[in-house]
């Protein structure tokens, strides 16, 4: 009775004890149906090499006991171990079964989070008799459904635990926080899809509305390999394709193949549109989708559409977020790019590449004296000049601010240095017009900082230091003007600091 209240618990919990009553449950019922003296539940420690018992059966009790096997010593579980099959030995008059087993990780977060090999050990006494090859299939076969029922568990935990608590946003978030490319996104959603259910194969396709078709984009299989499926492309007409029909029907609700069980559709759809579809199935195994399952993921198929949907978005708005509206140059991440693309270019072929860094002088001042307006007319005219003077190699962003980043591939610190005095002179001449002050017009004035691959720094992220450390100097002793790191380092080895 007890038993039956904590497989209620562990349905809907999932820590480290609601785990433990689930298998304490399952070695219950194998001792009383395979009339076993002792059943104990082993946790496989492989850096260290040994089994650990979790949770032993005995004379109607299940109890946490501790024991420890080292595999070293003990060729039958090496051989377990390294055949993945049950293995038996006798031992002073008892028969023991080791039966290994694999629990997989449940948790989508927890990428890399590795599979456990777990063993659950069956014991008799001389006087019963040696465990039969028919009775080590079925006691296999009652470990594989236990933990079958176990991912369940584990999933509508997660299901509850995560829709609740805006899964979609954690995940998105976290998402959009590592900036990984979209491929990435979906193979994460269709990997930890895989592992929750199992199923031999996960596909998605995207409606893509403007090209009026239906677009191939990923498909994992039983051992987590993710292919790309974007060589197919089919047409969104009737009667060309029986996924277009799918989508051109209009049907909205996940449904099984009319001929098997073993394939399940599943529309996503967002505000009664159909975005795509995914495609689980399991035909290389030939086992029927469980209602169970088909139910999670019918409760689940809105969650997931939600996912594949804002994936598209950030794309889309990423796409378009590539250039600052106001100067037009570059974004800064769309620079980083482009500079670790340059970078390993300049390193493979021995060229030199330069980083320049500038920041417009007392910038501040002008927008506190003449307003936003003013400020951002600067902006736009310091960085018109900036492209007028770029080589089509080189490559400009907008930092932040009154920043600005330049990349000149191929150029040392020399033709970095004129290319900068050259800004330098013709920002000067720059005029912009003030109304209502004494004064006509304002002048700018800028300050710039020059580092050098591969003499000041190897890596992307210290060149960019040390540009930035020239800048700095710059700014703190006389603005308006530009040096070179690597000057810098020759005045403070000589003690000029
Ligand atoms: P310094 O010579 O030391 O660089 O002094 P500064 O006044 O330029 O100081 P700082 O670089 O910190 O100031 C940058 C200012 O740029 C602060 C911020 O208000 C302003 N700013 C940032 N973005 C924009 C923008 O898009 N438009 C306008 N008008 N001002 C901006
Ligand atoms: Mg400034």
């Amino acid at each position: 009775m007890q038993r039956h209240k904590s497989l209620e618990k562990a349905f809907f919990g999932s820590d480290i004890s609601e785990k433990l009553d689930f298998f304490g449950l399952l070695i219950e019922i194998l001792a009383n149906q395979f009339s076993c003296d002792g059943v104990s539940f082993f946790e496989y420690n492989q850096q260290e090499r040994f089994l650990e018992m979790r949770l032993h059966y005995r004379r109607g009790i299940t109890f946490e006991d501790e024991e420890s096997l080292f595999v070293e010593h003990l060729p039958h579980l090496q051989k377990a171990l390294y055949e993945k099959e049950p293995q038996s030995v006798k031992i002073f008059g008892t028969y023991f079964l080791y039966v290994p087993f694999t629990v997989r990780s449940c948790r989508m977060e927890e990428e890399e989070n590795e599979d456990k090999t777990a063993f659950i050990r069956l014991e008799r006494q001389e006087k019963a008799k040696a465990f039969s090859k028919t009775e080590i299939k079925r006691i296999r076969e009652k470990i594989g459904d236990f933990l079958r029922n176990f991912y369940q568990t584990e999933f509508l935990s997660l299901n509850k635990k995560y829709v609740q608590n805006l899964y979609v946003i954690k995940n998105l978030s976290e998402i959009f926080a590592r900036s990984l490319r979209v491929r990435e996104s979906f193979n994460h959603i269709l990997k930890g899809l895989q592992r929750h259910f199992g199923f031999d194969r996960i596909r998605l396709y995207l409606v893509e509305e403007k090209l009026n078709k239906l677009q191939g984009v990923l498909s994992v299989d039983i051992l987590g390999k993710v292919k790309s499926l974007e060589f197919e492309q089919i047409p969104l007409e009737k009667n060309s394709h029986r996924l277009a029909d799918i989508i051109l029907e209009r049907r909205l609700q996940p449904f099984f193949d009319k001929h098997t069980q073993k394939v399940l559709y599943v529309p996503l759809v967002v505000q009664s549109e159909i975005i795509g579809l995914m495609i689980v199935d399991n035909m290389l195994s030939q086992q029927d989708i469980e209602e169970t399952e088909f139910a999670m993921l019918k409760a689940f198929a809105g969650q997931i559409a939600l996912v594949v949907d804002n994936v598209q978005l950030f794309e889309k708005i990423e796409e378009l977020s590539l250039y600052d509206e106001l100067t037009n140059l570059p974004l800064r991440r769309y620079f980083h790019e482009r500079f670790q693309e340059e970078m390993y270019r300049a390193d493979r072929f021995s060229q030199p590449m330069a980083v320049v860094w500038g920041d417009i002088d007392y910038f501040k001042q002008i927008n506190d004296n003449y307003g936003h307006q003013v400020g951002d007319r600067a902006l736009k005219e310091v960085s018109r000049v900036i492209m007028a003077n770029l080589r089509k190699i080189d490559f400009p962003c907008r930092y932040g601010g009154d920043e600005v980043l330049i990349m000149l591939p191929q150029a040392s610190g020399n033709d970095a240095l004129k290319f900068v005095e050259r800004l330098i002179e013709e920002i000067k001449e720059i005029r912009i017009e003030v109304p209502f002050s004494r004064y006509k017009y304002i002048t700018l004035s800028m300050s710039f900082g020059i580092a050098t691959f591969p003499q000041d720094a190897t890596t992307a992220e210290d060149l960019l230091q040390k540009a930035d450390d020239a800048l700095y100097w710059v700014k703190s002793r006389n603005r308006g003007q530009v040096t070179l790191y690597s000057d810098i380092k020759t005045q403070k080895e000589r003690g000029q600091s």
